[in-house]
């Protein structure tokens, strides 16, 4: 999986400036935007006001950071939830550390005003729901234009060399990890992707759980194409999937990047599907598009898989549940098309006002949940992978959760049919593997 988020970023890279390859996304969560406005007018600088805003893929120039940071390294941060006034003292800092014009300027008006504006931003704050995530940032308004810290050159300039002073231990050297070229290795893997699990097989190719500590070395080319793949898969490629999510990792197998590269424009309408069901569904399904438009590119030597990444994250560490490489795009044709034909088919025997015949993985989630994630999994991995699985213990589960709901008088028949349905589906599927794939 590194070596597929790495060629993503490889080739969006072609496509970005530098700075862009090293920031990170800010979080789902982080929804409000905290703007402290200024007026540029040639060298003069100026407050304006204070806003909420709502979240947008303005160019934040956000890297994440671990630990407290009295300085910054961009004038965008997250709330901690400990008042405006820590924020706009590092905002400060920020100016004090790096003499640039703007920067100073800032730091000026800040340190200045700032009893006004921590004032304004705290009264702003109690407005807003104590549970969602807030953040800080700077908006310049120069000659008619908005811009935010990542439209700045002078900004840029200093996200960037604070970037290659973090890296000190640039001056080691030896084998990156990635590309495996000897070169100047201050770089870590673990830096971007933060586990609590390394024993998916796959995930890592030198990787597996008797060698889990082994450290991830990268040159700062490869580090900046792992960090941007790892930006487009959290903004672009991730979604829910019962009581976990999922990333969608298109692979693409290709001569010249030049052939390339307007795919990732297709293949961000991945987003556009909010549950991994949807793809299984017919109506509408954007994965549809992405799969025709894949063919084309098929027909010009142009090859492609996907890869599914299944995991709960916490406290910014994920937690690796199954890892399905190299899906190919027929595979998952194969599911749509068994699963439409299993729908057509029970609809006359089984469809009443209540239930339509539909297949979802959520029936399977529902048995497992409590206790049997894993078996779960199994038949997600099954689904995809096309790897043999005992129907047994889908049969078992099934048997002790409809009971439980008769024995508390629950309803219970249209759950008893949707896991028919299921369970109908994983069977056939296990039972057409000519020429599937
Ligand atoms: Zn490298």
């Amino acid at each position: 999986m590194f070596k597929a988020v790495y060629e993503l970023g490889k080739l969006v890279s072609s496509k970005v400036e530098q700075t862009q390859r090293f920031t990170t996304d800010i979080g789902d969560n982080y929804v409000h935007e905290l703007a402290i406005v200024f007026d540029k007018r040639g060298d003069n600088v100026d407050f304006v006001r204070c806003e909420k805003r709502t979240r947008s893929r303005r160019n934040y120039l956000f890297r994440e950071k671990k630990g407290n940071v009295s300085v910054p390294i961009s004038l965008t941060l997250r709330s901690a939830g400990k008042g405006s006034e820590k924020i706009v003292e590092k905002f400060i800092n920020y100016g004090k550390a790096n003499k640039t014009p703007l920067a100073s300027e800032i730091s000026k008006i800040l340190f200045e005003k700032k009893e006004q504006i921590v004032d304004i931003l705290d009264k702003i704050m109690d407005t807003l729901p104590k549970k969602e995530r807030k953040f800080y940032t700077v908006v310049i308004r120069d000659g008619g234009e908005e811009k935010y810290p990542g439209d700045i050159d002078e900004f840029k300039e200093i996200f960037m060399k604070n970037i290659l002073k973090d890296t000190d231990a640039l001056e080691v050297e030896g084998t990156c990890f990635l590309c495996g070229k000897k070169e100047k290795i201050g770089f870590k893997a673990s830096e971007i992707f933060k586990f609590s699990s390394f024993d998916k097989p796959g995930f890592a190719y030198e990787l597996n759980d008797k060698k889990y500590y082994v450290n991830m070395p990268l040159c700062s080319n490869c580090f900046s194409f792992l960090s941007m793949g790892k930006k487009i898969l959290d903004q672009d490629l991730s979604m829910n999937f019962y009581g976990s999510k999922v990333y969608i990792l298109p692979r693409f197998y290709y001569r010249d990047v030049e052939d390339v590269k307007d795919l990732m424009d297709v293949s961000r309408g991945i987003k556009r599907i909010k549950e991994l069901k949807d793809i299984v569904v017919e109506k509408n399904n954007p994965y549809k598009a992405f799969e025709i438009n894949m063919y084309l590119y098929l027909a010009e030597g142009v090859y492609t898989a996907l890869n599914f990444v299944f995991y709960t994250a916490k406290n910014q560490e994920m937690k690796i549940h199954l890892s399905v490489l190299d899906v190919p795009p027929s595979r998952l044709r194969q599911i749509s098309d068994i699963a439409k034909s299993i729908e057509d088919e029970l609809s006359l025997t089984f469809a009443t006002r209540e239930y339509q015949p539909s297949v979802m993985f959520g029936p399977l989630y529902e048995v497992f949940k409590d206790g049997r994630f894993r078996t779960f999994f199994d038949y997600v991995e099954a689904i995809f992978k096309n790897e043999k699985i005992s129907l047994q213990p889908l049969k078992r589960a099934t048997l002790e959760y409809i009971s439980s709901l008769k024995l508390n008088s629950k309803p219970f028949a249209t759950k008893a049919k949707q896991l028919v349905t299921s369970a109908f589906f994983v069977d056939r599927l296990q039972h057409s593997v000519e020429g599937g794939l």
